[in-house]
């Protein structure tokens, strides 16, 4: 039995460290094929994930390392989970099955039979999962979004609408869906939607980074659905949609700056293991550069364990993701370098690394985003002013 908590997320990150260097290998054929992802369930980082991130009460079969139970559902063993997994390779962990954002969203909002059935359906079977909130013209101001649940013609729920950059859109069992009933930010609702209803269609995004993720565009045209579906019906309409999506991304944003620091360290690491002899300004380059992501990965850890203390210190982590993107960016722009003119040509790893890396600006809130959240709260007066905002 380990004593204390830095103990506990040491042999969780040593663990998941060795599971996710088995995943590195397939990194590139998936990049090039994001089709081959669900095919990679024999890896251990890959087959797991539906196993993790499942609140205590639903999961009877969590991970269990040397005698110690992990449920990896605090923000700090997220965080930890994410930049482990990331390191071994960032599409691939996007790309896995599990809970991720819409369990977090149906831990918030979800009823009793609906959580028994979404984490059991997890549990059952790796299952791909997703959140579909972005639409065309309204990434950034979730608010107006467009899609609408009205009644049906039977009288249940009808669904319509598009979506953009939706996650493991194609390959999700089911997921949630944001829509409004009327007008206005408090009418907006999450659905739980079943991808093999009629009505429900998503293409994969070309895109030319985290390609392994299949971002998707969902089209939703008269999805029947049933209050059965709706979440959050037992709560208040300001405790149901946009609530549910900033507390779901109150707590997950510690694990993207996680998954920044992740690629980042991939990035440098390779560097280090592939330059022989590296001259006395490129070591010293090296030596700013670990330097700037251990100094990056203590901010993003501090920032979820404030989450852990109270899910509503969100800003802490806006100023993490804020400096780890850019590290991430920064990291595996300057990678390439160390090798000289030909550095992504020659280094095809690199050279999605680098491709990856731009994801960040946009996952869960653009910079500009975050930087508004940590005014806000800079003019709140809930984030200490000497914070390191980017
Ligand atoms: C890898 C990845 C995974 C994703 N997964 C999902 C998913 O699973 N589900 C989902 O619903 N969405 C997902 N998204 C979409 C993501 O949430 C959106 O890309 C993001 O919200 C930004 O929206 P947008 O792309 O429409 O950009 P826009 O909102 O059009 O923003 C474009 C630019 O304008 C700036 N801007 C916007 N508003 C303001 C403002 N008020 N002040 C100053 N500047 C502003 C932004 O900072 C940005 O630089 C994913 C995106 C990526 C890259």
């Amino acid at each position: 039995m380990l004593t204390t908590s830095e103990e506990r997320l040491a042999l969780l990150r040593h663990q998941v460290r060795e599971w996710a260097a088995e995943v590195r290998p397939f990194a590139l054929e998936v990049d090039r094929d994001p089709s081959l992802a669900t095919g990679l369930l024999h890896l251990p980082t890959v087959a797991l994930a539906s196993r993790v991130q499942i609140p205590p009460p639903y999961n009877d079969r969590p991970l269990s390392i040397k005698g110690e139970v992990f449920h990896v559902t605090g923000a700090l063993e997220r965080a930890v989970w994410c930049e482990e997994v990331a390191w071994g390779d960032l599409g691939i962990g996007l790309a896995s099955p599990g809970a991720s954002m819409c369990g977090v969203l149906v831990e918030a909002l979800g009823s009793e039979a609906q959580k028994r059935r979404f984490y059991g359906d997890l549990l059952e079977r790796p299952t791909w999962t997703m959140f579909a909130l972005t639409e065309p013209h309204t990434g950034s101001d979730p608010a107006s979004l467009g899609s609408t649940f009205s009644r049906s013609d039977t009288g249940g729920i009808r669904l319509d609408g598009t979506k953009r950059f939706v996650s493991n859109a194609v390959r999700a069992r089911f997921g949630a869906v944001f829509a409004r009933t009327g007008p206005g930010p408090y009418h907006i609702r999450a659905a739980l939607v079943d991808t093999s209803l009629p009505g429900y269609h998503a293409e994969p995004i070309p895109t030319i980074g985290v390609r392994a993720a299949q971002l998707g565009a969902v089209t939703l045209e008269s999805v029947e659905l049933s209050e059965e579906h709706m979440l959050g019906s037992g709560l208040s309409s300001l405790r149901r949609g946009l609530w549910g999506w900033s507390r779901v991304l109150d707590v997950l944003r510690p694990t993207v700056a996680a998954m920044a620091v992740g690629l980042a360290r991939a990035a440098y690491e390779y560097v280090c293991e592939h330059r022989a002899e590296p001259s006395r300004e490129d070591a010293a380059r090296l030596a700013r550069m670990a330097h700037e992501i251990d100094a990056v990965r203590h901010l993003t850890l501090s920032a979820a364990a404030a989450v852990d203390r109270n899910q509503e210190n969100g800003h802490l982590a806006s100023v993490a993701k804020l400096r780890a993107a850019r590290l991430a960016v920064s990291v595996t722009r300057a990678a390439p370098a160390f090798f000289g003119a030909g550095g992504r040509i020659e280094h095809p790893l690199l050279d999605k690394y680098a491709r990856d890396a731009l994801a960040f600006e946009f996952m869960e809130g653009s910079q500009n985003v975050q930087r508004l959240a940590v005014a806000g709260a800079l003019t709140r007066g809930t984030l200490d002013p000497g914070a390191p905002v980017g």
